[in-house]
């Protein structure tokens, strides 16, 4: 797979993203202002529904004619730090389920249980390094997920974890 890329201008950026229902790279150009005013705790999540204009007829598990998403996860510096590509109106963890059950052993996807405001923070409940993991935690990333868009490592974003589902906030659900 490509490594997603970025190139950075003064007002805008061109980011190239890997989609894994179109098996190309996807090209967007994203203000910086966007990105600057949706950054939530350091990622901002950019949505881009696309289908993909030249499909392969011949191959009929090729569904990527048909309209998708891919949420990009850039960080505070305009670098791509992840990319989910699915179908339908938000990622579901039907989807995660039958992507990670092919790379076999058991896989811990972190969910958010509760919706939490940036007031939090403020309020001194959260954290900012919390806040901005729970973001992550969409239901569709693995903890290993997480800690790669979130550049923590794994043992860091366990031990967050922990904390978070002894507040209530977070669920992790094991597949196998
Ligand atoms: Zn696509």
């Amino acid at each position: 797979m490509p490594e997603n890329k970025v190139r950075k201008y003064f007002q805008l950026i061109e980011a190239w993203a890997w989609c894994d229902i179109c098996e190309d790279m996807i090209s967007l150009n994203i203000d910086k202002n966007e990105i600057i005013s949706g950054l939530e705790m350091g990622i901002y999540t950019k949505e881009y529904k696309h289908a993909n204009p030249s499909p392969d007829l011949e191959d009929t598990d090729d569904v990527s004619g048909q309209e998708h998403t891919i949420y990009v996860y850039i960080n505070d510096n305009y670098d791509i730090t992840g990319v989910k590509s699915f179908f339908g109106e938000s990622p579901s963890t039907e989807e995660i389920g039958a992507e990670t059950i092919e790379a076999g052993g058991e896989v811990r996807i972190p969910v958010i249980v509760k919706e939490i405001s940036p007031m939090a923070v403020q309020l001194g409940m959260l954290t900012k390094e919390q806040f901005k993991v729970l973001k992550i935690c969409d239901g569709m990333n693995t903890i290993e997920q997480v800690a790669s868009i979130a550049q923590k490592s794994v043992e860091e974003i366990e031990k967050m974890m922990e904390q978070l589902r002894k507040k209530g906030l977070v669920k992790v659900i094991k597949r196998t």
